[in-house]
This record gives C-alpha cells, structure tokens and sequence, in this order.
C-alpha cells in the first residue's frame, strides 16, 4: 500500500530547498536517496517535520566529497551532516546493526541496501522511506498502517530489539506522548520487561527522553506510562503525585493551558508544586521542605542548565508570588520572573480559580514599569541611612526594604516625603 504525501507539508518547510538539492545531487551521482524516519512519519500525519533527514547507498566519504559544507557527527555510524545554504541536512548511509553490547551501541555496523536499513530501526512508524521523485512511500515493515491507525510497533521481534538498546522503550513512551499514539501490545508487554535495564542508560539519554516527554503534545500520557511500567521509580522516584487521580488530573489540566509553550521550566515547575502539594496533602510534609527535596531532586537529570535555574526560581518564590504583594512585584523583575508568573497562572486555571486578582497584580507592575521599563529607582538608599548617621547592620537592608514597598505602594511620592518618613522611622 502506497500513499502520497500531501507535499504541502513539506514545501512550505524552511529546509525544504536544500533538502531537494542534496537529493538532486545524490540522484545525479548515480545514488538512491530517499527521505526518512520522523519527516516521513509527520508527514503522513500531516505535521510539519522538525528537520529532514536522508537515507542513502552513498558511502560517508563520498558524501563528503559531493557537497561543500560538510559536518562529520558520527562517520562511523554512516551519519554526515550536508550544510546546504545555510541548513542542515542529516545523510545517513543505509546501514545494518551488528551485535550489541552492554544494551547499548552495536559492536559494529555494516553499510547494505535500504530494506535492511528499514529493519534496522526502532518502530515501524520510524522506519518509512519517501521517494522524492516518484511522491511514494517505500515501507518494508507496514509502517503506514501503524501511523495511521496511530500505533507504536517494534520493527520485527520488540524484546529482541529493546534487548538491543535498552533506551527503546523509554522511546516508544515518548513517541506515545509526541504522537498521541497507543503502544501496541506485544511491544508494550516486551518494554514492561526491561524495567531493571532502564537506570542503566545513561542520564544524558533518559534526561533527553524526559525532555522531550515534558514538551510532548501529550506529557501526561507519557508520564502516566511511565508510572505504569515502573519505569517511574527507577529513573524518577521522587515523582508520586501520580498515585492520585485528583493531582494527575489538576497536572493534565495545567498542561492543556501551557500548550505548544517550549519553556521546560513551566512543565517542570508546574509538576513539581503539584507533587509539593500532594506532598504536603496527603503525607504531611512540609512545604518549603518538599520544595527542597524537588529541587535537589532535579539535579540528578542532565536538563539544559538554564531551565533547571528557572524551575528551581519557581519552585522557590511559588509561595511568595502566590501572595501578590507589593514583594512579590520584586519578583516579576527577575530574568525567571515571567516563568513564575506563568506558573502560578497555570496553576489557577488548573484549579477553575479567577484569574482577575492575578491581571490586576501584573497591570499593577507594568504601570510600575511604564517610565523605565523596569521598577522605579528607589527613593531611599544606603547613602540616605548614612547622612542620617544610621549604624550600619541588618536594620539597614530592612529599612530600605521597607522604604521601597512603600514607594511601590504609592505612600513616598518624592523624596522629600521618603525622607520624612525615614525620620519619623528612626525617632
Ligand atoms: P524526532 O522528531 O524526535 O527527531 P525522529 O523519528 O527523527 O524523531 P530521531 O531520534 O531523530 O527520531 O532518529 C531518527 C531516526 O533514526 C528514527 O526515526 C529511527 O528510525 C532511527 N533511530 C533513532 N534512534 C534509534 C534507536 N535507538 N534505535 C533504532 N532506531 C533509531
Ligand atoms: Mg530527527
């Protein structure tokens, strides 16, 4: 069965044109040269691919010496990458796996024909070829039906294959959630078996797979899969908000309003204040000492650096942004102070709460802004305390502090009066 690909999805793709050219050039060298793996697949679905990856009989080296701009990411393993005007283009000559070793990497590989290469992969909806010419899909493992009718299937016998590469079923959960698919069944019970062999990927790999689980179309689903193959407790233990339907429900709910974001933060953040939550529901523990363990906890994954500090901000500041006071106004000014925001807004609409209260507080601290762009400069500084001869120590940072909300609140109009009220402080 053959189906074409409505091209559209694939034309009006910003690396589209050098895709076409890297195929022309391989098709005149008197190559085959098909698109495949996750463009085919989104392409059937009618989704725009992230990037376009070809399938060749070239040979690395002769795919070095066709094109000008040219990146070596793993010639051993058939994979160059042809920068094409400026695009990237992934060129991975057909291969086939030989043993594995240690669940992880074949001991060697072999470069053959494009079937191989099909049998080679991971599931069948990855395992689809497209011929650039003809506008047909080439698939050798009945990979079209799975996508259509939306199911996750090992290509050939899954034990053996997760056996192979012991990251393959935290893959078929994450294409699970990416996709919105189903896992079928024989893979499913085949992944449940490999549940002691998951901590031993590595944590770059399984941080990966969680990354992209978390900014999937559907987190929960991947979650919830991962809760029910026990692979949860082995990679994620301190992750048990899950037990309760009530708090999967309030995370669902949080994730359908932070839809399409691509900040990690605000899925994590979210996350982890519900499972603080939960916590302090349901086992006692104490707020700020449950934030603790979830910060600490994050650091076992190998998350982007940059999205562990700000989920680490909002997990920290979630209370005292929750009170939206004039302090918390301080907050917003901080480089993770809109992730926060967002995060205590998600929270909200997950409860069905009014989110009236919290637009006034932001309309309040772009008033605040409207001069500068920031806050307001403070009236009272250090050198205000040390005219008026105060002795330095903690009263010090506390009466500025003091002095700046009352800016903030609009009783110190100039500072005159900020002085006034500093006299009056110290008398
Ligand atoms: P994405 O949209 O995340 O890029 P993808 O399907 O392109 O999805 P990649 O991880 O980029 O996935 O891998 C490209 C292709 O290589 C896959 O479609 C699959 O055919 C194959 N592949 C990748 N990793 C494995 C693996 N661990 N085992 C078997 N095949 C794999
Ligand atoms: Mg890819």
């Amino acid at each position: 069965m053959t189906m074409t690909i409505d091209l559209r999805v694939f034309n009006t793709h910003p690396a589209w044109d050098a895709l076409l050219k890297v195929h022309k050039v391989l098709r005149s060298r008197g190559h085959k040269s098909y698109l495949a793996g996750g463009a085919v697949r989104d392409g059937i679905l009618g989704r725009t691919p992230k990037d376009f990856d070809i399938a060749t009989d070239a040979l690395p080296n002769e795919v070095e010496s066709y094109f000008q701009k040219t990146i070596d990411v793993g010639k051993a393993f058939g994979v160059i990458v042809v920068n094409e005007g400026g695009v990237n283009i992934e060129v991975t000559t057909f291969r086939k796996d030989g043993e594995y070793l240690n669940g992880r990497h074949p001991t060697k590989i072999d470069f053959t024909d494009e079937k191989e290469d099909a049998l080679r992969r991971d599931f069948t909806v990855n395992a689809l070829f497209f011929d650039l010419d003809r506008g047909q899909v080439v698939d050798f493992v009945d990979g079209e039906a799975d996508v259509k009718r939306g199911l996750i299937r090992a290509v050939g016998p899954a034990v053996e294959r997760f056996r192979e590469d012991h990251l393959r079923p935290l893959r078929a959960i994450r294409f699970a959630a990416e996709l919105d698919f189903e896992i079928e069944e024989k893979t499913w019970s085949a992944a449940l078996l490999f549940r002691n062999a998951v901590p031993k990927v590595s944590r770059e790999r399984i941080s990966d797979e969680l990354r992209k689980i978390m900014l999937a179309q559907n987190p929960l689903r991947g979650l919830l899969l991962l809760k029910e193959s026990l692979f949860l407790q082995e990679i994620w233990p301190s992750l048990t908000l899950l037990q309760s339907q009530h708090y999967s429900q309030l995370t669902m709910k949080a994730f359908h309003f932070l839809a399409g974001d691509k900040r990690l933060e605000l899925f994590l953040a979210t996350l982890l204040i519900f499972e603080v939550e939960f916590e302090t529901e349901h086992v006692g523990m104490n707020f700020r000492v449950g934030i603790e363990r979830q910060t600490k906890a994050l650091q076992e994954f190998r998350f982007p650096r940059n999205a562990v500090k700000a989920t680490q901000f909002c997990l920290r500041n979630f209370l005292e942004m929750s009170t939206l006071s004039t302090r918390a106004l301080l907050l917003l000014e901080d480089p993770f102070g809109l992730d926060l925001f967002d995060v205590l807004r998600v929270h909200r609409q997950a409860r069905g709460l009014d989110l009236t209260a919290l637009e006034k507080f932001k309309n309040r601290y772009l008033e605040l802004c409207a001069e500068r762009g920031q806050l307001p400069e403070a009236l009272i500084t250090g050198d205000d305390l040390e005219n008026l001869l105060v002795k330095p120590g903690p009263i010090y940072s506390e009466l500025i502090d003091r002095a700046y909300l009352e800016q903030l609140d609009g009783r110190l109009e100039n500072k005159t009066k900020a002085l006034d009220w500093l006299r009056e402080k110290l008398s």
